[in-house]
């Protein structure tokens, strides 16, 4: 059994909380509740994605993009669809290459495989798309074997649903196949943590005819609103959990023990963490015009590129 809270004496503590709340590379968010979470066993296991969740995600996005520039031109230009079937690839081993390059020097990653040390933490990484990665954040062999698994059931799903692609999907879908097998969400979710409740609602959401789970949880934090009730900031306990409802006690419970928790690893983590959970209700809250604008933006990048969107 780990004992990170023990072992480091309070001075330390005092160090190590005031050096993750002066840490400029990296958002609060990430160093609460995902290392220290699981630095301080309140859960076994977080899951980031990068470098979107870097602060400097947009930097690092465009390098790798003037990167491949020359390549995406010579795919773009190419109409004999075999040699374009053959670039396709070339591009995305390209990408590929971008990314560890362009992440690698970034001082955000620098950032994270400091504290990643410091804290002793353990990084499993799975490629969702070439320049996409989710890094999973534990310490115990058992949930290495865990993600090992899932890893392996989240690429014959992959492999599956592309076979089986025939009619139009969403694009959530189609980025995250996974999402829409129960059996895997379960198990990914129960390994982060989320309460039961929450993972059972978040998969009717997917089950009932593509009705987010994202765009429910923004519409019932305004009907609470909207009624006078304010959600419960301590069931947003992690960045994007959707809990089951505004008020769910299963998941504010969870929040509860963070708070109390890393207030015994140091007082001054506190505050930080409150602000934590007031970002997450309020990107819960703004789901709906964020996914609008994302999909603007896409509909506008996609002209620019001169492709068709669907
Ligand atoms: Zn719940």
């Amino acid at each position: 059994m780990r004992t990170l809270e023990w072992a480091q004496p309070m001075m330390n503590r005092q160090q190590t909380a005031s050096d993750m709340i002066g840490e400029g590379n990296l958002r609060p968010q990430t160093l609460l509740e995902n290392y220290l979470s699981v630095a301080l066993n309140l859960r076994k296991c977080s899951v980031m994605t990068v470098p979107a969740e870097f602060p400097d995600a947009e930097a690092v996005a465009m390098a790798i993009d003037l990167a491949c520039i020359s390549d995406y031109q010579e795919l773009a230009a190419e109409k004999d669809i075999k040699k374009k079937t053959k670039l396709i690839q070339k591009f995305k081993q390209r990408l590929r290459e971008a990314y560890q390059e362009e992440v690698r020097k970034s001082s955000s990653y620098t950032s994270h495989i400091k504290w990643t040390n410091r804290l002793d933490l353990r990084v499993f990484e799975v490629e969702v798309r070439p320049t996409v990665r989710e890094l999973f954040i534990y310490t115990a062999k058992d949930v290495e074997n865990k993600l090992d698994e899932l890893s392996a059931s989240r690429t014959l799903i992959r492999e599956q649903f592309l076979r089986s692609l025939r009619k139009p999907m969403p694009r959530s879908a189609v980025v995250y196949p996974e999402e829409y097998f129960p059996d895997y969400v379960f198990r990914v979710a129960e390994l982060l943590g989320y309460p039961k409740c929450c993972i059972e609602a978040y998969i009717e959401g997917r089950r009932e005819g593509y009705v987010l789970a994202e765009d429910r949880a923004s519409r019932q934090i305004r009907t609470g609103r909207a009624q006078g009730l304010a959600p419960e900031p301590y069931a947003y306990f992690v960045k994007d959990f959707i809990p089951c409802v505004p008020s769910c006690a299963n998941a504010a419970a969870v929040g509860h023990r963070f708070f109390e928790e890393f207030g015994q690893f140091d007082k001054g983590l506190q505050e930080s963490y409150s602000q934590c959970l007031k970002t997450n209700v309020a990107n819960v809250e703004s789901y709906i015009e964020r996914i609008a604008a994302h999909k603007e933006k896409m509909k506008a990048q996609a002209q620019e590129l001169g492709i068709m969107t669907m």
